[in-house]
């Protein structure tokens, strides 16, 4: 499970995603654990959960699902995809850089990356991440956030389950489920998710692979940056591209941010 605040229901002010804000935690934790119940009671044998928020500095062992595990720490470009996970999911999603009534939407980081666009497309953290996954054969197969996420999910993965916590209404603006009810609605479609197991094809992107990252003004890089990297081009004094003969080889070169 890739956990992130943004996308938590009740969350919905810059402020609030400190990693050590308590009543944040508590809402994450929460929706974590109620996808962790449904997982389980819909058949999952052992459930990982990545502290995917901000330096990997909000979950604690002593509230995570007692049945879970938790991974913390910065992740390597696999995410551990090698230990070989049946699937991967999405809670406290948020949607990618610039969507259109995304709650605090960004790609990866809202200071240092203006956009990305992986074969053209824009993209962000869901779609860069289910390709990952799909690179090792493995599908996501539900997602909780604000109605953004949902839709860059839908988008390429129209089975999965999805549990919309949240409307946004602006980039600091939502209207939310109360914690208990985006929780229930977590719970059930995570089970519903485990029912659909074989039905949720993974996200496999053919071919060569370009991911094109536009950093902002104050992350601007050195002129000669793409120099260093192999199969990287500077397209602007902002953007770099990125190419690899697949998706892992372009994904491990961008991997700079
Ligand atoms: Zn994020």
């Amino acid at each position: 499970m890739i956990t992130d605040a943004e996308g938590v229901a009740g969350v919905c002010r810059q402020d609030q995603t400190e990693p050590k804000d308590t009543e944040m935690r508590q809402l994450l934790t929460g929706e974590i654990n109620a996808a962790v119940d449904g997982f389980l009671s819909g058949g999952a044998d052992e459930v990982v959960v990545w502290d995917g928020h901000d330096g990997s500095q909000t979950l604690s062992a002593l509230t995570i699902h007692p049945k879970a595990k938790l991974l913390m720490g910065a992740m390597g470009p696999g995410m551990t995809m090698e230990r070989g996970y049946v699937a991967v999911a999405f809670v406290g999603q948020h949607g990618r850089a610039n969507s259109r009534g995304g709650v605090m939407a960004h790609s990866y980081s809202s200071l240092g990356i203006q956009k990305m666009l992986m074969n053209g497309k824009p993209v962000g953290e869901i779609e860069t991440r289910t390709a990952l996954a799909g690179w090792y054969g493995v599908p996501v197969i539900l997602l909780s956030g604000d109605q953004a996420a949902a839709s860059d999910l839908r988008a390429i993965v129209p089975a999965a389950e999805i549990a919309v916590v949240k409307e946004g209404l602006g980039y600091y603006a939502c209207l939310s489920l109360s914690a208990t009810a985006a929780r229930d609605l977590i719970r059930e479609r995570a089970r519903a998710a485990m029912a659909k197991l074989g039905n949720i094809p993974p996200y496999k992107i053919d071919g060569p692979v370009t991911i094109e990252v536009e950093y902002s003004t104050r992350h601007t890089p050195a002129p000669d940056a793409a120099g260093l990297a192999p199969g990287s081009e500077m397209v602007d004094a902002r953007t770099i591209r990125y190419r690899g003969k697949d998706f892992m080889e372009a994904w491990v070169r961008s991997r700079r941010f």
